[in-house]
């Protein structure tokens, strides 16, 4: 039985940093569940295709590309991720990676809602549109992209509106998820605190794991 840590959260609230350093910290492996949907977009965007096809047919040599990463893709990401066609195209992708020995860190917005309900630890990472608006802006001035904070902000919570109220999968903090908000934590802090509420779990469901 592998085990799973579902790390959800809003859009750049540092959720996939912390997933990546949780993973290396247990030596689990890490999906970014949102590269999928990104990819998605990407396909849709840069040859008109159609999203429902384009999730079937996932290329995911692009994983890596930085592509994937703008805000418009983003954007578009958050568009075709509410059609539910494209969702059952990738569920089972990610559902076979939550199976990976010893085990899998995944991040996203449904992680501990529908793709591994039964993970050993599920955390829902949140900080205030500012902050994280903030360090988005911080993040595209040390790449040379110059762009409005206060835009960013508003395609921050727009594109939150957009996940928390699509009818299939929303954004939702799972009943059983800890939350952690992030606004006033570096990512030294964030990660402490993390690891402060996902390792009792962790460590009891090793324990609890049949040997052999
Ligand atoms: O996490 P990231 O910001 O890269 O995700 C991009 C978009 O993909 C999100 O805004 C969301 O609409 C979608 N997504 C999703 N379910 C996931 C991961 C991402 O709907 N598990």
């Amino acid at each position: 039985m592998s085990i799973v840590i579902a790390v959800d959260g809003t859009a750049a609230s540092g959720k996939g940093t912390l997933a990546k350093k949780l993973a290396r910290h247990f030596s689990f492996a890490h999906l970014d569940s949102g590269s999928l949907y990104r990819l998605v977009a990407l396909a849709v965007i840069e040859t008109g295709c159609d999203a429902v096809a384009a999730a079937q047919a996932i290329d995911l040599s692009r994983a890596g590309d930085a592509a994937i990463r703008s805000d418009r893709v983003g954007a578009k990401a958050s568009e075709v991720s509410a059609i539910p066609e494209v969702r059952a195209a990738l569920f089972k992708f990610q559902r076979d990676f939550a199976t990976q020995w010893p085990g899998a860190v995944i991040d996203g917005r449904d992680i501990g809602t529908v793709i591994a309900p039964d993970a050993a630890a599920k955390l829902f990472i949140d900080a205030t549109p500012e902050v994280r608006a903030r360090r988005r802006w911080l993040e595209l001035t040390g790449l040379g992209i110059r762009k409005d904070e206060r835009e960013l902000v508003a395609e921050l919570v727009a594109r939150d509106r957009r996940d928390r109220e699509r009818q299939v999968s929303p954004m939702v903090a799972a009943a059983d998820a800890l939350l952690l908000d992030t606004t006033d934590l570096d990512i030294d802090a964030a990660f402490a605190a993390a690891l402060t509420l996902v390792e009792p779990k962790v460590g009891a469901a090793l324990a609890a794991r049949p040997r052999g």
